[in-house]
């Protein structure tokens, strides 16, 4: 009976992902030439401190299919990692964010710093770091001002080549944030032998922070583990003034989330800069 009902199970669940499959190389097939039509768009949501300044961006794609409309990331992402087209496009959003980057000094903006994701899969090749050099060497963008950002997962596969890896990105004079901290596997002790300048509250503790006494508790203890381990801290996801009023109440100093504000196209962002940098000049920065 157990093999019958294998069976009927197997069918059902068959059919199921035969379209599934059918759907992801439909968009595998489609992401091949997403970039060169002109797709991919960035978006940058930018980053706040306490006094509402904005003091950063992450850059985040989005592909606006020419059928299917706007497709997150979340569903697309994956299916880039597994066809190795997340290399690809991975490479793209660096170059177009330092080309970004650089225009700000053209249009007479301070930049700010900008972050991009690294999957998994990139930061695995060996050629990461030569490709990441090729990149800043070519764009001749100040690597101040650029941040990439890593999973926790990341550094699960080999330790010594993980950490020796992380050197190198950051010997090329860039910054490197660990994105979704707290949802990984990363031991404490293994989290104050990598070279990292920022760690990224995930944002499923924020959520919580109302209804959990738990996330309250691991939002305190990261707030707490940051400052000791002297690595900036910000808090994603934050969409409540309630949330905000915790996390400064715990002494976070930096923010990214809706209540700030959304992901927005590059030339909104540049209004945001240049409406601060009016501020600055009529003396109404930082006050
Ligand atoms: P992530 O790096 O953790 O990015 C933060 C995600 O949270 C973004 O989703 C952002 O829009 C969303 N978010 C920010 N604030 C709030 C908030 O207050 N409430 C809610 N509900 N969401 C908020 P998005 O843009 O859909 O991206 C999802 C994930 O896709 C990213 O998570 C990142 O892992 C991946 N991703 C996006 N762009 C890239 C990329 O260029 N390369 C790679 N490798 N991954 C990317
Ligand atoms: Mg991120
Ligand atoms: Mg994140
Ligand atoms: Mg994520």
């Amino acid at each position: 009976y157990a093999k019958n009902d294998g069976r009927a199970n197997f069918r059902f669940y068959s059919a199921e992902m035969t379209a599934k499959a059918l759907e992801n190389i439909k968009l595998e097939h489609d992401l091949r030439e997403a970039i060169s039509k002109d797709e991919i768009i960035i978006y940058y949501q930018p980053k706040f401190d306490s006094e509402k300044q904005v003091i950063g961006a992450e850059a985040l794609i989005r592909w606006n299919h020419s059928e299917l409309g706007m497709i997150s990331p979340a569903k697309f992402i994956p299916i880039a990692e597994q066809s190795m087209l997340i290399v690809e496009i991975g490479r793209w959003v660096l170059e177009q964010t330092c080309e970004f980057i650089k225009s700000f000094t053209n249009l007479g903006i301070e930049p700010v710093p900008i972050s991009v994701n690294i999957s998994g899969v990139e930061f695995d090749r060996p050629d990461i770091v030569n490709k990441t050099a090729e990149i800043l060497k070519r764009t001749r963008v100040n690597p101040d001002f650029i941040e990439l950002e890593l999973t926790e997962n990341v550094a699960i596969g080999n330790r010594e080549a993980c950490i020796e890896r992380m050197h190198q990105l950051k010997a090329l004079g860039l910054r490197l944030a660990m994105d979704d901290f707290g949802t990984g596997f990363s031991s404490l002790s293994y989290l104050q032998d990598l070279p990292l300048d920022v760690l990224k509250i995930d944002q499923h503790f924020i959520r919580e922070l109302e209804t959990g006494i738990n996330s309250q508790a691991i939002v305190r203890a990261i707030l707490a583990l940051a400052d000791g381990l002297h690595m900036q801290v910000i808090a994603e996801g934050v969409e409540t003034e309630s949330q905000l009023k915790f996390l400064q109440d715990h002494q976070c100093k930096l923010f990214q989330g809706f209540l700030f504000s959304r992901p927005i196209p590059a030339n909104e962002f540049v209004k945001l800069l240049l409406g601060k940098e009016q501020k600055n000049h009529l003396g109404l920065g930082n006050v």
